[in-house]
């Protein structure tokens, strides 16, 4: 097994040839290789990059915000923030607290055997956890209600759909800080709104950025298996757009794929890249977020899942 290449665990079509070695290796290693394309003989010679930078380039600042994250599990800006707010020390502290979780609500109480139910007095509904106390208690709701004003709609362009003879596809990319890993999804419409096709796919170990191109890819290849003939993507990176647009700088993490991306596109006449905003990308984020419960496989959905008929009835009313 030591003298194998790595083009003996390849299938003759150029895929992974998963029974050949995943047998071998832990779960978290056959995730990270999912999200690799197997290397091809006309991909060049091997190179390095830094995959912490959409770049593909080392930065110091990179690496240190790499080690911070591995160390505090993320929370530095959160106490970056909390000490920055324009109030009280008081009230600084009492975030403080509750970042912490140390604030002494009834499931705390609970916890240090001081009482033996942490259901919450005011509305005996739940377990009175720090977010049940602050936020989510039917006493309190309504204090939220009064102080957050709901984002308007014309705060931000809703989804609008495409001409006639065009077929859009929405899609989005999900990261998992506490997994590491990624998925992604989209969802296709015509003229009139009316649901085609959606998607959703976990695509194993990446990071944020590489589940957006990744989106781009399994869109472009459903919409190329489907025949369709004038194609609109619309993406919320547009960091991926400009590089698939532009090309990317040379050694890049992503090069095989952006590479694969602009030769598939090239295949179409009417093909076109956008920038979409988030609130006009909410039915792609919501599938992208299904893709965390699925396995390594592509699940396609012929009709709009109950989970996300709410959105795309929204999406709709424009
Ligand atoms: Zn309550």
């Amino acid at each position: 097994m030591i003298n194998m290449a790595t083009n003996q665990f390849i299938s003759i079509s150029g895929e992974w040839n998963w029974s050949s070695f995943s047998h071998l290796l832990p779960q978290d290693v056959l995730n990270t290789i999912a999200c690799i394309e197997p290397p091809r003989d006309d991909q060049g010679p091997d190179q390095y990059s830094w995959d912490l930078e959409p770049s593909g380039n080392f930065t110091v600042k990179s690496a240190y915000l790499k080690l911070i994250s591995l160390d505090s599990t993320n929370m530095l800006h959160i106490w970056k923030k909390i000490w920055k707010c324009q109030t009280t020390q008081r009230i600084r502290f009492f975030l403080w607290s509750m970042a912490h979780d140390s604030i002494m609500t009834q499931s705390q109480r609970m916890k240090r055997h001081f009482i033996t139910s942490d259901v919450c007095s005011r509305c005996n509904q739940a377990s009175e956890s720090t977010l049940h106390a602050i936020r989510d208690c039917p006493t309190v709701v309504p204090l939220w209600k009064n102080l957050v004003k709901r984002e308007t709609s014309n705060a931000t362009p809703k989804w609008k759909a495409p001409n006639e003879g065009w077929i859009k596809f929405n899609i989005d990319g999900s990261h998992c800080p506490h997994t590491d890993s990624s998925s992604c999804g989209g969802i296709a419409r015509d003229n009139n709104g009316t649901w085609i096709l959606g998607f959703a796919h976990r695509i194993g170990r990446s990071n944020s950025f590489q589940a957006e191109a990744w989106a781009v890819w399994s869109a472009l290849r459903i919409a190329k298996d489907r025949n369709w003939p004038k194609v609109i993507i619309e993406t919320d990176s547009f960091v991926v757009m400009q590089m698939i647009q532009q090309g990317c700088p040379n050694p890049h993490p992503l090069d095989f794929l952006f590479r694969k991306i602009r030769s598939l596109m090239n295949t179409w006449n009417y093909i076109v890249i956008n920038h979409s905003g988030r609130n006009s990308n909410k039915l792609a984020d919501a599938l992208a977020h299904h893709g965390h419960s699925l396995s390594l496989e592509m699940s396609i959905f012929e009709e709009c899942p109950t989970f996300c008929s709410s959105i795309a009835e929204e999406d709709c009313k424009g």
